[in-house]
């Protein structure tokens, strides 16, 4: 068995290894596809120390330096199930879809998340070609342009003050016949001179020129009237869903399905650790995946050396 295994190889899973392998302890990671939400972005621009990187290359050293040490990477490979140990000290299991089984002392889950999508013509064709998911990624790429944010509860609303700051102009679009956002932020929003809110609105298609994003269409759901606005960006904030469908039951987690981690990255599991997007610590960042992931490790450690296997 691992001393610790690892489930997701995005920034979090390959920090916790490193931590954990520089320990001289046993690890393993299983991943689906090792880099994670890395492999979907091009310009990072808030690495701290690196000023410009690009998704596929921080992937690529992730796995670099994962592979600095002893690490048993197995890639693609999903996990389905995992069966907490049922004594303290036990051993953890962690079933995989293909029928294979692992089994570890501690578990550090890392599976992160995935931005919920619109799923209209457009969107896949121009992301990263001017439709964004995170403004505190991207929003500097839009400075003095003009940009939508779809979706008006909280991430919305926040996405928009906080483009608002930054870029020329901000159509705000709600599908709803008003706002989710917490009364303080939708107040907020109202102050801002630049921000034009459009709600019971859906939005039909992301248009541009071939090259990147340069409008947006959207039906007004009482009118049916089709509108089009012209603009650079689209951030989509319609929500950030963990991948943690495989863990209910195992671990508690929130009505959102994050899971829920104390200050030392620990599950309601003894010797079970999380990191990451996928759980409950707020703002979804590579280096705070990677701070977490590191703790998470750490604590798996401290865990080990004060268990009695039993
Ligand atoms: P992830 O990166 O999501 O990695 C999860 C890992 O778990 C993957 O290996 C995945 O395959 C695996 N996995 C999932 N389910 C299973 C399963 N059941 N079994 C096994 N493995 C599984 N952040 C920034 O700081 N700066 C940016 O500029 C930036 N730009 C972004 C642009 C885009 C388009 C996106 C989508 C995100 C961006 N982010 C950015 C956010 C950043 O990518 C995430 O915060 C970060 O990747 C989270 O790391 P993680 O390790 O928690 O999860």
């Amino acid at each position: 068995p691992f001393d610790v295994l690892v489930v997701g190889g995005g920034p979090a899973g390959a920090a916790a290894a490193i931590y954990t392998a520089r320990k001289g302890i046993r690890t393993g990671v299983a991943a689906e596809r090792f880099g994670g939400q890395v492999l979907d972005t091009m310009a990072i621009e808030n690495f701290i120390s690196v000023p410009h990187t690009e998704g596929p290359r921080l992937a690529a050293q992730l796995e670099q330096h994962v592979r600095e040490y002893e690490v048993d990477i197995m890639n693609l490979q999903r996990a389905s199930r995992l069966i907490p140990a049922k004594v303290p000290g036990g051993l953890h299991e962690v079933q995989l879809e293909n029928g294979a089984s692992l089994k570890a002392r501690t578990v550090i889950l890392s599976t992160g998340a995935r931005w919920r999508q619109m799923n209209v013509p457009g969107e896949d064709q121009y992301r990263n070609k001017g439709v964004a998911y995170c403004p505190h990624c991207d929003g500097p790429l839009f400075k003095g342009k003009r940009v939508a944010v779809i979706g008006g509860g909280n991430s919305g609303v926040e996405a928009a003050i906080d483009l608002a700051g930054i870029v020329a102009h901000v159509t705000l679009i709600e599908f709803d016949s008003e706002l989710r956002a917490d009364a303080v932020l939708q107040r907020k929003l109202a102050t801002l001179p630049n921000v034009r809110i459009v709600t019971s609105a859906l939005t039909t298609q992301v248009l541009g020129d071939g090259e990147k994003v340069n409008g947006l269409v959207y039906k007004d759901r009482n009118s049916d009237a089709v509108h089009e606005v012209q603009l650079e960006g689209v951030f989509v904030q319609i929500g950030l869903v963990p991948n943690t469908e495989w863990l209910h039951g195992a671990v508690a987690l929130t009505p959102r399905g994050e899971i829920e981690v104390d200050h030392r990255g620990e599950t309601s599991q003894p010797g079970v650790f999380a990191a990451g997007d996928a759980t409950t610590v707020p703002y979804k960042q590579i280096v705070i995946a990677m701070g977490e992931g590191s703790k998470a490790g750490l604590s798996a450690f401290d865990y080990l050396i004060r268990t009695v296997p039993a």
